[in-house]
């Protein structure tokens, strides 16, 4: 694969999803981080993005519910450079029927080489990085550039 870079604005568009054991931990994350996310543009899966909104007043693109193809819909949009950031809480100790779910989005994510917090740690690292409110080239796919090479 052929790689170039895609340009990360400094309001990043964030997506927030979390698995039912993990929705009060997400939301109560997204609290404590409140105002500096209400600096980016917020996307979600549609349960967690209704709590959220619903909880903390905060607006929030609604994807479809994540079991219904939400999370599809988040990976879509990272292909398409729609979502720059991914927090991504899914529970551990409830494998099935996630599983597919949780694999085909953590494996797009890792594709369009987009930031990824998969628990609380981790979204405290991501949020508190100073590359959150700057601009920042990444290193994606470059198709086009793959399909030329083959002519
Ligand atoms: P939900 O989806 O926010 O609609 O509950 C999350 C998920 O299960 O992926």
């Amino acid at each position: 694969m052929q790689y170039k870079n895609a340009e990360m604005d400094k309001n990043k568009k964030i997506a927030l999803v979390a698995h039912d054991n993990k929705k009060q931990e997400l939301i109560d994350w997204v609290n404590k981080n409140l105002q500096q996310l209400s600096q980016h543009k917020l996307f979600a899966t549609g349960t967690t993005g209704a709590l959220i909104e619903s909880e903390l007043n905060l607006p929030v693109h609604k994807l479809i519910s994540g079991p219904l193809g939400g999370d599809q819909q988040i990976g879509a949009k990272i292909t398409t450079g729609e979502i720059d950031v991914l927090v991504f809480f899914w529970d551990p100790f409830e494998p099935m029927p996630h599983d597919p779910d949780v694999k085909a989005l953590l494996r797009i994510a890792a594709v369009w080489n987009i930031p990824i917090a998969c628990n609380l740690t981790s979204a405290d690292f991501l949020i508190s990085s100073p590359l959150m409110e700057e601009r920042y080239a990444r290193s994606i796919p470059d198709y086009d550039q793959y399909l030329a090479s083959r002519n």
